[in-house]
């Protein structure tokens, strides 16, 4: 196990005075879909100027109620994370690099102009809300509790400037599969109309306006029957930079991957992160590096390139099995999920549910 951040008094417990029954529990996680249904609690905290970070507690689930005037509701300054706990083989609660999703918040924070908040504090929160809530861990193939931590601008204020409330709240939704029925491979959908991050934007802050600003993209992927979008960088509209909510990798024909670098408008993927390092564990060669639209498509043509896949905690690992730009369609290998992405899954689901060794120590129990 790390060595866990210093862990703060326990966070006060207002404990539900009716939760869901056994019964109805067992009925809405026997096929939670994603990100559909919530367990009982959550946790919630105040920043204010006067005494920074107070008020932590887990209360029942309930809802707000914020004056019409909330300054997010108007400018949208909102962070939030992604987060899974696993159940491991040992039947323990498991999370998986935690302390990852605390800084990257803290650094979405930043970013947007937000306090930031101790990293004790988040990952008390994040892991006292699931002790609590572990009795809805779904028990379904690929069955996580997906914890969504996030923190809004509370000031009731029109005037646009940096808030002097904050709230941060973590829920939690018992999850199966991102992509109902589980698909073999997707289709993504290449957004020449839109972009999703430019230099000096928003890009690599995980903020609520990011997927505002990719909503009319991701229609138009579904009116063309694909399943995500594909964005390309703001400026030359050429390098492959990553989908809505997703990291790309590319699998060339001699086992090197490729992945887009780093660089101000593409979101440091936790999962993209851990399979780079798992890949490179295996003796792989992994190259952070540009990759242009006509590249991939030649590549594909040529049988350069033999896999491609996208990954991300909601999402896992998912192969892409083919590549619509405008009127042109191009297949990706088989069109079905390549073998080196199956097995860079497997390898990483095999950690997370505490069925490998844990060599980097990536595993923290709760409990
Ligand atoms: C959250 C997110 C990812 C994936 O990050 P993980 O830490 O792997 O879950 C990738 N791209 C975008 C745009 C995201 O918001």
């Amino acid at each position: 196990m790390p060595d866990r951040a210093p862990a703060l008094p326990a966070l006060a417990i207002e404990p539900h005075p009716a939760r869901v029954s056994d019964a109805d529990r067992a009925d809405r996680i026997a096929d939670p879909g994603f990100g559909r249904i919530f367990t009982d609690h959550m946790a919630s905290a105040v920043w204010n100027t006067e005494q920074g970070w107070h008020d932590a507690r887990i209360t029942p689930r309930v809802p707000l109620q914020i004056d019409p005037a909330t300054s997010v509701l108007h400018y949208a300054q909102e962070i939030f994370e992604g987060m899974k706990a696993y159940r491991t083989a040992d039947g323990a609660m498991a999370l998986f690099r935690p302390q990852e999703n605390a800084r990257r918040f803290n650094a979405s924070a930043r970013r947007m102009a937000m306090p930031e908040i101790p990293e004790a504090l988040f990952l008390e929160a994040v892991r006292q809300v699931v002790a609590t809530d572990a009795d809805w861990f779904p028990g379904v193939p690929g069955g996580a509790l997906y914890i969504r931590p996030f923190m809004f601008s509370s000031d009731v204020r029109l005037g646009v400037r940096p808030a002097s409330e904050y709230r941060f709240l973590v829920i939690v939704s018992p999850v199966g599969n991102y992509f109902r029925g589980d698909p073999t491979a997707i289709k993504l959908w290449v957004s020449r109309n839109y972009v999703r991050a430019a230099p000096g934007g928003t890009g690599e802050a995980k903020c609520g306006g990011n997927y505002a600003g990719s909503l009319v993209a991701q229609a138009e992927a579904i009116e063309r029957g694909c399943d995500q979008v594909v964005y390309l960088d703001a400026i030359e509209r050429k390098w492959v930079e990553e989908l809505g909510g997703m990291n790309l990798f590319f699998v060339m024909d001699d086992g090197t991957l490729v992945t887009p670098p780093l660089g101000g408008t593409i979101l440091p993927g936790i999962t993209r992160d851990s399979l780079i390092t798992i890949a490179r564990d295996e003796g792989l060669t992994v190259r952070e590096e540009r990759y242009g639209i006509d590249q991939w498509r030649a590549d594909a043509a040529s049988g350069r390139l033999v896999e491609s896949f996208a990954c991300g905690t909601a999402a896992v690992v998912t192969p892409v099995g083919e590549v619509r730009d405008g009127d042109s369609v191009f297949t990706i290998g088989s069109g079905g999920p390549g073998q080196l992405t199956q097995r860079l899954r497997q390898r990483l689901v095999d950690i997370q549910y505490g069925r490998a060794p844990d060599r980097h120590n990536w595993v923290e129990s709760i409990g």
